[in-house]
């Protein structure tokens, strides 16, 4: 769906068709909010996404989930297995989502159909998506201006997903705190021998996880963080040698493997936005935040956002308040503040304990693991706070509707 932008004059405007500005034009005018997606078309993706449960559970409220369906692999549960070669390792440990009454903590999909799903459901919706890239972004004391080549758009609220190099953020002058890891994440799609079993693996080692997470049928998707150079010599290699080189490194965990076509990779870098709303913009996904792809929680995050914002907004309107208004967006950055930060702290930490040679901090992460594996009611705590963080519960998470 595409329309002129000329007089456009929408309640709100999401910059940004990634899922994270999918779901948040989506949550909005499920919300009776007037919203307009300016969404040019992306690059392929052959990434995947481990959505935890809250995000399922917020995708089947708005109407997505029956469409990903086929598409999604349960993840019943997670092992952990310590593959480096240091004196102080971690035990294997084993997490299972029955442990805590659930069938799976998530399921995982291939990014392609994810976003397929939910642009049809935008366009089921008739939400009016704009194909061209924002151009500027200019902010006064009643609107916002998002300027395009064919015209303008004004609204109250400008919903920044725009991504990694938001041009919302620069736009309300947010700064970033950035550190960038000596690591490159290479990713591909992988069919194999043997069933995986609806179990993710993740290998821990020197330079960092390698995981392999399911998807339908006897197909799992990579993730081999590596020191850059090793990424790119492995990304270079022919289809043989490169499933032959993940087989080794997988151990022949699901026998021989044969890597699909589309390969990427992703320098790692945590990156976060020192406030994530200002000035009649509200930043979504990775606009606000950049984690490295361990332990699945860079988009469960943005969904959370995104399901955050879309509620505040609909009280506002509810109240006949000013949807782009200093005080809601106030509350926006308060709701999002602690689930936002323990996590990218989370995530660091643990990505810098696999870095470092310094000895005791591999007795730290070994401990750990150690007393997770030993301790049930501590492993159900942490399954729970992982599946559904206490810290941000909005209601779409929860299964009702904004
Ligand atoms: C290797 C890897 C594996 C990952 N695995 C997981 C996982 O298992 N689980 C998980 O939760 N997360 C995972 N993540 C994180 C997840 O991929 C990201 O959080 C997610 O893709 C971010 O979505 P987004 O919508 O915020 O941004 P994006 O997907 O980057 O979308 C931004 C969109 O904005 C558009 N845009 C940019 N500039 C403009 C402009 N000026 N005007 C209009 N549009 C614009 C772009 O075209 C793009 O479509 C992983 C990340 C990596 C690197």
């Amino acid at each position: 769906m595409s329309s002129s932008s000329a007089t456009r004059t929408p309640e709100v405007a999401v910059v940004g068709g990634g899922p994270a500005g999918l779901v948040s034009a989506i949550a909005l005018t499920a919300a009776g909010v007037e919203t307009l997606l300016i969404a040019p078309s992306a690059a392929d993706d052959h990434r995947t996404t481990a959505l935890l449960a809250g995000s399922v559970t917020a995708l089947a409220t708005l109407g997505v989930w029956d469409a990903c369906v086929p598409h999604a692999a349960p993840l019943a549960s997670i092992r952990i297995i310590d593959n480096t070669r240091r004196l102080l390792r971690a035990p294997e440990v084993m997490f299972a989502a029955a442990e805590i009454g659930l069938d799976a903590f998530g399921h995982n999909i291939e990014n392609r159909h994810l976003i397929a799903a939910l642009r049809d459901r935008a366009a089921q919706l008739r939400i009016p998506m704009i194909g061209v890239p924002a151009l500027a972004v200019a902010v006064d004391q009643v609107g916002a201006t998002v300027s395009l080549a064919d015209g303008d758009v004004r609204a109250k609220l400008i919903v920044g997903a725009d991504g990694y190099h938001s041009l919302c953020r620069a736009a309300a002058g947010i700064k970033t705190t950035r550190h960038a890891y000596p690591q490159t994440a290479l990713t591909l799609n992988l069919a194999h021998a043997r069933a995986h079993g609806n179990a993710a693996t993740e290998f821990h080692t020197e330079s960092g996880p390698f995981t392999l997470v399911p998807l339908p049928g006897n197909r799992s998707s990579l993730v081999c963080v590596l020191e850059p150079p090793r990424a790119d010599a492995l990304f270079a290699m022919t289809d043989e040698q490169l499933s032959l080189e993940i087989e080794q490194r997988a151990h022949a965990l699901f026998g021989a493997m044969h890597a699909e076509p589309g390969r990427g990779l992703f320098p790692l870098a945590v990156v976060s936005a020192r406030t994530i709303a200002r000035d009649r913009i509200a930043l979504v996904g990775e606009a606000a935040h950049v984690v490295p792809p361990i332990g699945a929680q860079g988009l469960n995050l943005g969904l959370r956002d995104a399901a955050t914002l879309a509620e505040i907004v609909a009280d506002a309107r509810r109240h006949g308040a000013d949807v782009g208004s200093a005080a809601v967006l106030r509350r926006y950055e308060m709701q999002r503040r602690t689930d936002v930060t323990s996590r990218t702290i989370a995530i660091d930490l643990l990505n810098r304990s696999l870095l470092t040679g310094f000895f005791p901090m591999h007795g730290v992460r070994g401990l750990s693991l150690f007393v997770v594996d030993r301790i049930g009611p501590l492993r159900r705590a942490l399954m729970r706070e992982g599946v559904n963080p206490a810290a941000s519960q909005p209601r779409l998470m929860r299964g009702e509707m904004v």
